[in-house]
């Protein structure tokens, strides 16, 4: 039985006052933190009075569309789907799926980013398999867009159930979700038939929904109703259902989500980024509907930093409602570590508790954006000022994915250059 420890480092979480002293980790559970034994036949490593933090929870994203960066920036986000997004992923293949893929899982890591969630149409299995391989944690959905033939649409929930039936709980490090695409490309039945597959699996539903006006003022045109109300109607908000976006919506949609546990997976930067808007962050909060942070793809963000992602949902409702006290640092911080990982099903990832699951990063404070250095200062400095580099190891379930920031089970110089390769045949 492997047990590692740390001497000497800060135990930093959102909501607690730092620990320093040791880490104690046994197998994939965290044993204890601060003033604890290290026990007889432990590795002991020297933490040099770095911060153990929890890992990042990326709880919306593409991560096959990364080979699509830097597309049609500046573009609406119709124009931009339309325009530019489409017509390339109908060139996609598996292989140019897989080397998206492995772009964002290298990304993820750097950025420390330990669970994620996906959901795309193309090499869904094949991602499964890859995190499997490579030690993290996700929730994998097949991205559904219901137009065609109806066999065909069939064939995407029959993909779905198979995925669930090979990898939903596997390991304890993945899961599956069923991933209709959004209200406004799969029409009601299909949403339904959606509804029932992750109510009879027991799995995590997710779509995306009210990104922008013009897809709110559309529904309305076409359904005669909002689209959270529509979903609402058709029985989605039975299930455990995790919603991407909701930048458009009214304060009773934010009460009918807070009164079923309906998540919000925040996009703000992809939301900046395509003039979709701001995210209603701070009234979700208010009426108490749970909140994740998502990147979403590097394609509309342009990356996947969870930091800046942090930085970015902290600033813009300040700025918006010219109040500085409209979010705080600690409370953005939970978002895109615990609770993300409540609401992706992985309670406990995302918090250095006793028994918690050995998911963290160790990252060194001693560089020009965290000092002056105070471990009590580590949600300020994390929000507002800290660097993705300085996330040095990342290990997720007790195992090192990386050291000094070396990946040790991604070839990262391989990967970028089939990434760089690939994306050149789709331009
Ligand atoms: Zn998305």
């Amino acid at each position: 039985m492997t047990i590692h420890a740390w001497k000497h480092v800060w135990i930093v979480e959102p909501g607690k006052a730092p620990l320093y002293g040791n880490f104690v980790i046994q197998e994939e559970t965290i044993l204890g933190s601060g003033d604890v034994d290290i026990p007889e036949g432990a590795v002991v490593h020297e933490g040099k009075g770095r911060w153990i933090l929890p890992g990042f929870v990326n709880t919306h994203g593409h991560a096959a569309a990364s080979l699509m960066r830097g597309a049609g920036d500046d573009m609406m986000l119709q124009d931009w789907l339309e325009q530019v997004m489409w017509p390339r992923e109908k060139q996609m293949n598996e292989h140019h799926a897989a080397a998206g893929q492995d772009l964002a899982l290298v990304e993820m890591l750097k950025t420390g980013t330990t669970t994620f969630l996906d959901m795309y149409h193309l090499g869904v299995r094949r991602l499964a398999e890859k995190t499997a391989e490579i030690g993290m944690k996700a929730v994998i959905g097949r991205g559904m867009i219901s137009f065609g033939s109806d066999s065909a649409n069939q064939a995407k929930l029959e993909e779905t159930r198979s995925l669930i039936k090979d990898f939903h709980g596997y390991d304890n490090r993945l899961r599956v979700c069923v991933a209709p695409h959004a209200p406004y490309t799969c029409p009601p039945a299909f949403l339904q038939q959606a509804s029932e597959l992750a109510h009879t699996e027991g799995v995590l539903l997710h779509t995306h929904c009210a990104e922008t006006t013009q897809e709110v003022r559309q529904h309305i045109k076409s359904y005669g109703l909002h689209p959270v109300d529509h979903l609402y109607q058709l029985g989605l908000f039975d299930n455990e259902l995790l919603l991407a976006h909701a930048v458009h919506v009214q304060d009773s949609h934010l009460e009918l989500m807070a009164a079923h546990r309906t998540a919000v997976a925040v996009n703000t930067v992809s939301n900046a980024k395509l003039g979709s808007g701001i995210p209603p962050y701070v009234k979700m909060k208010e009426k108490g509907v749970r909140t994740g942070l998502g990147t979403d793809s590097a394609a509309s963000n342009n990356n996947l930093s969870m930091i800046e992602e942090m930085r970015f949902t902290a600033m813009l409702p300040k700025a918006y409602e010219q109040n500085p006290a409209a979010t705080h640092a600690g409370s953005v911080w939970q978002d895109a570590t615990v609770h993300g990982a409540d609401i992706l099903g992985f309670p406990g990832s995302g918090s250095l508790a006793p028994g918690s699951p050995a998911d963290f990063l160790i990252a060194d404070p001693q560089q020009s954006f965290s000092v002056p250095f105070s471990p009590e200062k580590a949600a300020s400095h994390l929000v507002y000022s800290m660097q993705s580099d300085a996330v040095k190891s990342v290990w997720i379930s007790g195992r090192e994915l990386m050291r000094e920031r070396e990946l040790l089970t991604l070839d990262e110089e391989k990967v970028l250059y089939e990434a760089d390769k690939s994306a050149a045949g789709l331009l």
